[in-house]
């Protein structure tokens, strides 16, 4: 492996030397968002500066130029994915992305699109399977595509220690299933999904796969057609890129079946009031104008993570997930979400302090300089099947360093004695991990 110089890195992000609160500080909320290198925010201003103009049909030498770079983003991204260039879609993030593949099967149902589109099309009783550790994002857009077509939306449940029960997965995904759509990493667990498995059993009964990479785009070398899912999202803040960009990854024959989401400009090779013709894949996803700096600035952020190489990053990053792991085990009254021994895992843990709520704990940390997430960080069912309503979320990035973990795990340990809470009792509970 190349040689990882994580103080090099952070001297990359201008905003790791912010001080909170008067400390140095220690920024362990990556999995909302990511800081930004300095070589992403000068690409979005350089863009800005000297070659902005709106891409695609313009006459002009800045209108051609903005294009160039555009589309060199576009392969830069796909690239980091594993992806040719026509594979991928621009969003303006996941959310965006689930949504846009599930209003696009819902106007297969309506019988619009090309009529490869049919076999996309939901009939009532038709199912749609997701897992019970989804983020909002891919739980809503499928709900709200069962009430527009009378499918049904499944749960595959995950067991106790927060993996995947496969076997129920077997029992769920059966001959009505159409669509099986899971995260590759929860936002919650940090468990890296068995995708391999999910895609056979989805295969083996002709439904369609769409993979949540939000929480895997940052952290690993990734290769979707490779894993052999049919469509992905991912979102750019979250992979040290700009707001307001993400990508769509779909094999080819998929794309091509999908109906648009959004119409309009940018995606129609002609039109008349009696008729429109839509562009193939990807601009027929991409109507109106579009976020071209973010996607040039998108494409410097995963020029750099292979600069620095994606098994590099994952090798530090691992080294870190230990940390957390296991110093957050070591310390009284608290329990872990989701902490099954040997999983695969992410540099990301939820956890509750037993007797103190999630938002106190978050005060607590913030006021050592230590930003941590607090809430069901949009993912309220797999809270439920927890039994908490929330948690503390501490997640890492490429630019943490064991001193950051360390002082989160310092202030950690000091919460139930600042907040009064009886030990013995929170023993008690501990014992029912
Ligand atoms: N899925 C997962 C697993 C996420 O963590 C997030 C962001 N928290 C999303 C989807 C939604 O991403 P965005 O808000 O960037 O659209």
């Amino acid at each position: 492996l190349p040689a990882f110089d994580v103080a090099a890195v952070r001297a990359d992000f201008p905003l790791l030397a912010e001080s909170v609160q008067g400390m140095p500080l220690v920024y362990l909320d990556s999995a909302a968002t990511s800081q930004k290198p300095r070589v992403v925010l000068d690409a979005e201003r350089d863009f800005l500066e000297r070659s902005n103009a709106a891409v695609h049909r313009g006459a002009h030498t800045l209108a051609a130029e903005a294009t160039e770079l555009y589309e060199d983003a576009r392969a830069a991204v796909a690239g980091f994915v594993g992806a040719a260039p026509d594979d991928l879609v621009w969003t303006h993030g996941a959310t965006e992305g689930l949504n846009l593949i599930a209003y696009a099967i819902g106007n297969a149902t309506l019988g619009r699109g090309a009529p490869a589109s049919a076999r996309l099309a939901l009939r009532p009783g038709d199912e749609l399977a997701v897992t019970e550790a989804e983020h909002h994002a891919n739980i809503v857009p499928w709900q709200e595509l069962a009430a527009r077509t009378g499918a049904i939306l499944r749960v595959i449940r995950i067991r106790d220690d927060g993996s995947v029960d496969l076997d129920h997965a077997a029992e769920v995904i059966g001959s009505r299933t159409r669509v099986v759509a899971f995260t590759h990493v929860s936002n919650v667990l940090g468990i890296v999904n068995p995708v391999a498995e999910i895609v056979a059993l989805a295969q083996g009964v002709g439904a369609l796969t769409v993979l949540d990479a939000c929480q895997s785009a940052p952290h690993l070398p990734l290769d979707l057609p490779g894993l052999g899912v049919d469509l992905a999202v991912f979102s750019g803040h979250k992979m040290q890129g700009p707001y307001g960009i993400g990508g769509l990854y779909g094999r080819r024959e998929v794309l091509a079946a999908l109906p648009p989401f959004l119409t309009g400009g940018s995606m129609i090779t002609h039109v008349t009031f009696e008729r429109t013709e839509f562009l193939p894949p990807p601009q027929r996803f991409e109507a109106g104008t579009q976020p071209v700096s973010q996607a040039i600035a998108l494409a410097a952020s995963v020029r750099y993570l292979e600069g620095l190489g994606m098994a590099a990053v994952h090798a530090h990053e691992q080294m870190l997930e230990r940390r957390v792991r296991e110093g957050l085990a070591g310390i009284d009254g608290v329990r872990l979400l989701g902490a099954a021994d040997g999983a695969e895992r992410v540099a990301l843990q939820a956890f509750v302090v037993d007797g103190v709520h999630a938002h106190d704990v978050g005060q607590f940390l913030d006021a050592r300089g230590v930003a941590v997430r607090v809430g069901h960080h949009c993912a309220e069912p797999v809270h439920a099947r927890l039994g908490v309503t929330a948690s503390v979320r501490a997640s890492a990035a490429l630019y943490n360093t064991i001193e950051d973990v360390d002082r989160m795990l310092e202030a950690v340990s000091g919460v139930r004695a600042y907040f009064g809470v009886d030990g013995a009792i929170a023993a008690g509970v501990r014992a029912c991990d």
